[in-house]
């Protein structure tokens, strides 16, 4: 069983206290990388790696979302398909490979039970300028024909809010959201991984808080996403593996607000870790989610929570 989690802006800078990943200590993080999420050193163990992969992928410009996640999505060469980073919504071509090529789409055909954690307000499907504006995960779990998770399945445990804690959305658009501790957010996740073989799990909090677009400050942000993280690893089953990445820097560097050229990370931690440890750049990523799922295959005899008795 495989957790993904996707922190859309996160890049490995220099161990250095105006990095916001090395200004205080996250304990989950650490714990995740050895030390701070920074670039200085490096974890390459069977069942744990950390280190940075290429986001750039052979193109000329700041890497952006709609490229980099539709690569991290398909293993297709986004940037290099378009002749250009390409930011926020992927284009008509991104799109036709997300349809082609989406891991969630490859792995539910595969016979996995997938599930995207993510729920959906119901103010998002009826947004009239909505059209194709949808992210590379969305697209990617529509290709797989998948539910969406919405506010009822909020309200029951079995999804978590890309803000995790509804703080942001019950300030804007959604005041009748309850307050979830982070750790609470956590545990819920690795509950869902738990059931299923595929689990995506995506925020964005880590590149709006880049490009200044929310009210926490770069620690409170991360301290949200480290609370989360150690929710979940006391919840997540040994048998599970935990992976974690991004499309390309942006958090670390506080002297811009804009993306960085740094690697992003890769952090793998569990039994499946040693399928990513080819992974250079973001192409790797959606082919070694498959070959981890595929050694991974559930026997026959699941119990009722989908969890493997004998393998
Ligand atoms: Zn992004």
């Amino acid at each position: 069983m495989l957790l993904f989690i996707f922190l859309d802006g996160v890049g490995l800078g220099p161990n250095h206290p105006s990095n916001p990943f090395a200004k205080t200590r996250y304990p989950a993080l650490e714990r995740l990388c050895g030390g701070p999420l920074t670039a200085e050193h490096e974890i390459d163990r069977a069942d744990h790696l950390f280190r940075g992969i290429d986001a750039c992928l052979g193109v000329e410009g700041l890497p952006q979302s709609a490229t980099g996640q539709t690569t991290l999505f398909t293993g297709v060469n986004g940037p290099q398909l378009e002749g250009m980073h390409i930011s926020a919504f992927p284009t008509r071509a991104l799109r036709d490979t997300i349809a082609k090529h989406s891991f969630l789409k490859k792995a539910k055909e595969s016979g996995f039970r997938v599930t995207f954690a993510n729920a959906y307000s119901p103010y998002y499907w009826t947004r009239a300028n909505r059209r194709n504006r949808h992210s590379a995960t969305t697209w990617a779990n529509m290709a797989a024909g998948l539910r969406f998770r919405d506010f009822d399945d909020l309200a029951r445990g079995r999804a978590v809010y890309w803000d995790i804690t509804h703080e942001l959305a019950r300030a804007s658009y959604a005041p009748e959201l309850p307050y979830v501790a982070p750790e609470r957010a956590g545990q819920r996740l690795a509950r869902l991984a738990a059931r299923h073989d595929l689990t995506l799990w995506e925020t964005f909090l880590p590149d709006l808080c880049g490009h200044r677009r929310i009210a926490w400050s770069p620690v409170e942000t991360l301290q949200r996403i480290d609370a989360m993280l150690g929710g979940l690893l006391e919840t997540l089953p040994p048998q599970a593996t935990l992976l974690i990445t991004s499309d390309h820097g942006n958090l670390e560097d506080p002297s811009t607000k804009g993306h960085t050229y740094n690697p992003a990370p890769l952090i793998v931690w569990g039994p499946g870790a040693r399928h990513f440890r080819q992974v250079n750049d973001l192409t790797g990523i959606a082919p070694a989610i498959l070959e981890c799922l595929r050694h991974g295959r559930p026997s026959a005899d699941s119990d009722e929570n989908g969890l493997r008795r004998s393998t």
